[in-house]
C-alpha cells in the first residue's frame, strides 16, 4: 500500500489511472467502512482510501477533539485488505489546494442535521469536492447511514457536472441493530444497550411514529425515546427518500431519521 501525506506526490502517482474507486473516511475504521472498501475492491483494482478528520464539519471544538483517532490500527487494517493507495492529508495540504468548482448546497441541507449543525454540510461538501478534484475518481463509495450527506454530495456532483459516480452502500449494523459508527466506542455497555433499545423501538413502530408526528404528537415519541435512555433528541422526522423532504402525506415511501444523544455522544440513524 502506498501512503501519501502530500497531494502533489499523490497526483504524480495516480494521474493517468482511469478507474479509481475512492472511499473517503474519517478513520477509526469499522465494519461499515470495510463494507464500502470491499465493494470498491470488487468494482476496480485501484482503490484509494482517505483518512481525514475535517475540522470544518464539526460544530464544536470538543466534538472534534473527542472524535476517535486510530491511525496505526487503520493502516494495519488497510494493509491487510490489500488497498492500493491511502491519502492522509493534513490541514495545510488539503486547504492550500485551490478548488475550481463552486460549492453547491441544495436546500435539503437546511433540515435534519443541517438545521442543528451550522456549517456542517458546507464543510463536508467543501472537503469532498477537494478530494474529487485532486483524485478524479470514477467511483465514489458512500454509506446510506449518512443519507443527507450522500444526497448533498450527489447534488453538488450533478450541479458541477463532475464525472464521478456515487455508489450507495447500505447501513451496516451490529447484531443488536445499532448502526455501526466510529463514535460507538465512546459508549459504555449500558449506553450501547439503550441505543439498541432505541433502534428496536423505531424499527417496530415506524408507522406509528409517522402518524404521531403527522398528528402533532411528536412529544409522545420523544418521551418514549427518552425513557429508553436518550438524553436528548435533536430531531426525529419522517423523510421521503425520493423527494428528499419531510413527509406530509401517509402514502409516501419514507424513513425515520433521528439524531439523538446518549450521554454526550451524538448518534444518527435512518431506517
Ligand atoms: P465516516 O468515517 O464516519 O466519515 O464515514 C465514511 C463513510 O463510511 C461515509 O460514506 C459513511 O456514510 C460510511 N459509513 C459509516 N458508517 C457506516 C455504516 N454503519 N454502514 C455503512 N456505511 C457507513
Amino acid at each position: 500500500m502506498k501512503i501519501f501525506k502530500n497531494r502533489k506526490n499523490l497526483i504524480e502517482n495516480i494521474s493517468g489511472l482511469k478507474k479509481i474507486a475512492f472511499v473517503p473516511t474519517m478513520g477509526a475504521l469499522h465494519k461499515g467502512h470495510i463494507n464500502l472498501i470491499n465493494k470498491a475492491k470488487k468494482k476496480t483494482n485501484k482503490v484509494l482510501i482517505s483518512i481525514y478528520i475535517n475540522p470544518k464539519q464539526f460544530s464544536s471544538k470538543r466534538d472534534f477533539r473527542k472524535y476517535p483517532r486510530k491511525l496505526n490500527k487503520d493502516i494495519e487494517t488497510l494493509k491487510n485488505l490489500r488497498i492500493d493507495y491511502l491519502y492522509i492529508p493534513n490541514y495545510k495540504d488539503i486547504f492550500l489546494y485551490k478548488p475550481k468548482n463552486k460549492i453547491y448546497l441544495d436546500n435539503f441541507s437546511k433540515i435534519l442535521c443541517g438545521k442543528f449543525r451550522p456549517f456542517h454540510f458546507k464543510g463536508v461538501v467543501n472537503i469532498v469536492n477537494r478530494f474529487l478534484e485532486i483524485i478524479k475518481p470514477k467511483f465514489l463509495y458512500l454509506g446510506m447511514k449518512d443519507f443527507q450527506q450522500l444526497s448533498l454530495i450527489q447534488s453538488h456532483i450533478t450541479q458541477n457536472k463532475i464525472k464521478t459516480k456515487i455508489i450507495k452502500c447500505p447501513t451496516i449494523r451490529e447484531k443488536n441493530g445499532i448502526a455501526i459508527s466510529s463514535r460507538n466506542v465512546l459508549l459504555d455497555k449500558n449506553q450501547i444497550q439503550n441505543a439498541a433499545k432505541i433502534y428496536k423501538f423505531i424499527k417496530k413502530n415506524k408507522k406509528l411514529i409517522f402518524y404521531k408526528i403527522l398528528n402533532k404528537k411528536r412529544h409522545e415519541v420523544v418521551s418514549e425515546l427518552t425513557q429508553l435512555g436518550a438524553s436528548k433528541i435533536e430531531y426525529i422526522e419522517c423523510v421521503n427518500l425520493d423527494k428528499q423532504n419531510i413527509c406530509k402525506s401517509p402514502t409516501a415511501k419514507f424513513n425515520v431519521f433521528v439524531a439523538y444523544y446518549i450521554g454526550k455522544v451524538r448518534l444518527i440513524d435512518n431506517l
